[in-house]
């Protein structure tokens, strides 16, 4: 598989600060990870065998999260040129979109944005996901909800190596893509139960 990029997570994220978190996705599928009969509580064994898509045999990424003590590897990824990913501090604001339907159900005002709220769009980490459709969330098979980590915005490219082919289905030519191109939210697991318990929640 391809690593698209990987990050330590800032010690000041909650639950996952110092986490180490790689994602990965097959050279040779590329599609929406469709949550559809992926039932909110994810089934045993989930996070060894994630279900397979009718366009792929098996599941085309993953998604590691661990706090191992572990070294570099020496080589950069065949596919894609190696860049570096600088993340600063940046201040959320939360937004709601419909305010008039959710303060009209007698919600106070804190509990309607931790209902409803949605962050900035952006490559971030941490923060409040700024949900393109309804919100979803699942429990692991290990009983905890999973938790949002990361976002991926629509379209985010990385720079193929150049001798290698063009990806399919590819949205910009020259650059492979994460999921076809749709955001991307990480979700996980807050007990580390698995080392790929991370779900990426797709939308557009
Ligand atoms: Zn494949
Ligand atoms: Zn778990």
């Amino acid at each position: 598989m391809i690593l698209f990029f990987q990050f330590d997570i800032p010690a000041d994220i909650a639950l996952f600060g110092g986490d180490h978190l790689l994602i990965f996705q097959c050279p040779e599928h590329n599609d929406a990870v469709v949550a559809q009969g992926a039932p909110e509580q994810l089934p045993p064994r989930f996070w060894d065998t994630p279900p397979p898509l009718y366009t792929a045999p098996g599941a085309f990424w993953r998604i590691m999260l661990h706090r191992d003590d572990t070294s570099p590897a020496p080589d950069s990824d065949e596919y894609l040129r190696p860049q570096r990913l600088d993340f600063r501090p940046a201040t959320e604001q939360v937004a709601i979109w419909w305010p008039g339907n959710v303060l009209s159900d007698g919600e106070d005002l804190d509990s309607a944005f931790a209902d409803h709220g949605i962050g900035l769009p952006g490559f971030k980490i941490g923060g409040v996901p700024s949900w393109a459709q309804d919100r979803e969330s699942y429990t692991c098979p290990c009983g905890n909800d999973l938790v949002y980590v990361c976002q991926v915005p629509t379209d985010t490219g990385f720079d193929k190596q150049h001798d290698r082919p063009e990806q399919l289905d590819t949205f910009r030519s020259g650059q492979y893509g994460l999921f076809l191109g749709n955001e991307t939210y990480v979700l996980a697991c807050p007990a580390h139960c698995h080392p790929a318990a991370a779900w990426p929640v797709n939308q557009n």
